[in-house]
């Protein structure tokens, strides 16, 4: 399946895909259609892109692997596909020669995945919904139902803007080279109003970090020098841990 013999980049989190069946089952979640405008982030040699670029009004892909970009820019199937070179965390959706909203895909590098989460985050008003590939113990952080040990920091800090929806599981053996651990596919989509108004992100941001510093404690303890409104102070009850608290009564203390 591996098309180009380039060495694989580690840096760069090379794992490409290689099996027909995953690829397929990916393109049913996908669910592509022919109005979408898709976005695809490190398309690598163009294994998914394939499976996805006929059935689209328009594809754009950005990679940092120069060698995979002149491979993608040679394949005939993939001719009208515009291909961006570069860091996409260095781009903004909105100059991208793409009509948005667009749908964001991407099977990425997993050591930038919270960066990749923050970037979407900063462009909301750009995409519609974005199906992104990661390890599979930060897509069950993602995804955590409230009061669960996998229910942490990340799953509050990105939930007041995001909501996340756990598609599947991987394993590392359809993937070339074999990754160490088991990925999956989450799901994002747009709360419709974000529970927390940007301006007051960055506190939400330190208290829910103050709170999660050390989970077996009671908010009374790790929350002890905020100020919190007296009302708010009533309504939860602090002798609670961390965990059990669901984002939205993270969102009311701030
Ligand atoms: N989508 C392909 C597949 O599934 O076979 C490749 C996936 S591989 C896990 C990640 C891809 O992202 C690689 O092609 C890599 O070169 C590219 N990449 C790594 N860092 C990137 C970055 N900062 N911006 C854009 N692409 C990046």
């Amino acid at each position: 399946m591996k098309k180009t013999n380039h060495p694989f980049r580690k840096k760069w989190g090379q794992n490409f895909l290689a099996d027909g069946n995953l690829l397929d089952r990916i393109v049913r979640t996908i669910d592509p259609k022919k109005s979408d405008s898709i976005l695809e982030i490190g398309p690598g040699e163009g294994a998914l892109t394939e499976r996805i670029f006929p059935y689209v009004k328009e594809m754009t892909a950005i990679e940092i692997d120069p060698i995979l970009i002149e491979h993608l820019q040679n394949q005939k199937s993939l001719k009208r596909l515009k291909v961006v070179q570069g860091d996409v965390l260095l781009q903004e959706i909105e100059d991208l020669l793409i009509g948005n909203p667009v749908r964001v895909i991407g099977n990425i590098p997993y050591n930038i995945t919270s960066p990749i989460i923050f970037w979407l985050i900063e462009q909301l008003d750009f995409w519609e919904d974005a199906f992104i590939m990661m390890q599979r113990e930060v897509a069950e952080r993602l995804s955590a139902k409230v009061g669960t040990k996998s229910y942490g920091r990340f799953t509050v800090v990105v939930g007041a803007y995001l909501n996340m929806e756990y598609c599947f599981t991987i394993p590392p053996d359809v993937f070339i080279p074999k990754p160490k651990v088991d990925s999956a596919i989450i799901r994002f989509t747009k709360k419709e109003t974000p529970i927390i108004p940007d301006e007051k992100y960055v506190r939400f941001n330190k208290l829910v970090a103050d709170a999660f510093s050390q989970r077996r404690k009671m908010l009374r303890n790790t929350l002890k020098g905020w100020d919190i409104p007296a009302a708010i102070q009533e309504k939860i009850d602090f002798t609670r841990r961390p965990e059990t608290l669901t984002i939205e009564e993270f969102a009311s203390m701030v």
